[in-house]
């Protein structure tokens, strides 16, 4: 059994790994990075079995059109599946707005959507004789683990969370020989989750009092949800800006992939959505906090509303999630100064970053990992793997794929 890492290996962004099991050939993942310039994994193996979608996060599947194009049959949740239209078709059209050729056409996204199989979250489904078990991984609604049962059992973690979140359920793994384990919280905990969220409605209620307004840069699918349940008790106004009203359908249509659909239905009859440009006026000008993309402040309405307050002492914007180096959250968390448009400047208002990942920490990576009884772990998805690898290499055989190697497992 071989396998082979098409991207993603040892940094977070554009995952893929492709899995040889004799006659089988199968992936897992096809993602891109949407930076600027994005970044692509290197091209899939030829006569591929069957592909699998762990979850809709752009890393994930931002290439899986590719696939499509080769008449692929591709597994996921119906959940994933119905997200990850409108994640590609919202990448395709930014790839447009910023000038970058789209590496697919609207045909190779169809084709993909047509030979989408979705299956339920814990369901098995079979490929060439093989089984394939899906189990709970946390994270985001909707997203899984693979088992496959071939000469070896493979647990293919994708993205992973090991404590429940307001939105979504935690992970539940399963028994394997080999464990492919995300690792992008190495050497990283998370604070308690509680306490994070008790400061963090503390401080928007601070803002409001003084008269401010908070802007939360969140992703369009899933943190801005989350949020939107941590403050809708609250008594805040809050408007939601973005894909909100397509992705908080998706998750109505969906209900068994939340934790507890009625409390989401219950949070969203709270919040106002921004549809158009008189909304986001609106928004401006009423809302006690706006939760909108992008997440790491690259682009979509968080700078307008961003450089609407930048200069207000009394509002605030509040960073809820990682802020990978070189993006304009990264430099407003690390220099105070943010660049729109070539534009750099150094806002006044408050700047505060609050830890609500989706992602297992260090301890909980080592946890998921003994519960799973591997005899072999590959590490990837993370640039600090090296330090999972020490403490996990007492009991289990540690290994660390480069992008490209082809690895007997
Ligand atoms: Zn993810």
């Amino acid at each position: 059994m071989e396998i082979r890492f098409l991207g993603g290996a040892s940094l977070v962004g554009s995952l893929s790994m492709a899995l040889t099991d004799g006659p089988r050939k199968m992936l897992f993942d096809y993602g891109m990075t949407p930076t600027d310039p994005p970044e692509y994994p290197l091209p899939p193996p030829p006569h591929l079995d069957m592909a699998f979608f762990t979850h809709a996060h752009l890393d994930h599947i931002g290439m899986a059109p590719i696939i499509g194009r080769n008449g692929t049959k591709v597994v996921t949740t119906s959940m994933t599946g119905q997200l990850a239209e409108l994640m590609l078709e919202d990448a395709m059209k930014v790839a447009r707005l910023e000038g970058y050729p789209s590496r697919y056409s609207q045909r190779d996204l169809r084709q993909l959507l047509d030979n989408i199989r979705m299956v339920e979250p814990q369901g098995v489904t079979r490929v060439n004789g093989a089984e394939i078990a899906l189990t709970p991984a946390g994270h985001v609604p909707g997203a899984t683990m693979f088992l496959y049962r071939g000469s070896k059992d493979v647990l293919f973690t994708g993205d992973v969370q090991t404590h429940p979140s307001h939105l979504v359920g935690e992970a539940k793994t399963l028994p394997c020989d080999v464990l492919v384990m995300e690792s992008t919280y190495a050497d990283r905990e998370h604070p308690n989750r509680g306490a994070t969220e008790d400061s963090f409605c503390q401080a928007v209620e601070n803002v409001v009092d003084r008269g401010g307004q908070v802007i939360v840069p969140a992703f369009a699918m899933g943190r801005s949800q989350e949020v939107m349940m941590i403050l809708a008790d609250k008594g805040f106004e809050i408007w939601m800006d973005g894909m909100a009203r397509a992705v908080n359908d998706i998750y109505l249509k969906n209900p068994s992939a939340l934790r507890d659909s009625r409390a989401f239905r219950r949070a969203l009859s709270k919040v106002r959505i921004v549809e158009d440009p008189r909304d986001r006026f609106e928004a401006q000008r009423y809302a006690d906090v706006i939760v909108t993309p992008s997440g790491m402040l690259d682009g979509g309405p968080a700078l307008h509303y961003l450089g609407n307050i930048a200069r207000d002492p009394q509002s605030a914007v509040f960073l809820t999630g990682y802020q990978v180096d070189g993006s304009n959250g990264h430099e407003l968390v690390e220099k105070g100064t943010l660049t729109v448009g070539g534009v750099t400047i150094r806002p006044t208002c408050q700047v505060k970053s609050f830890d609500f990942s989706a992602h297992a920490g260090h301890a909980e990576l080592l946890e998921l990992a003994r519960a799973s009884h591997p005899k072999k772990i590959v590490l990837m998805h993370g640039d600090k793997r090296e330090l999972l690898k020490a403490d996990l290499e007492k009991d289990f055989e540690v290994i660390l794929p480069g992008n490209g190697d082809t690895i007997s497992i």
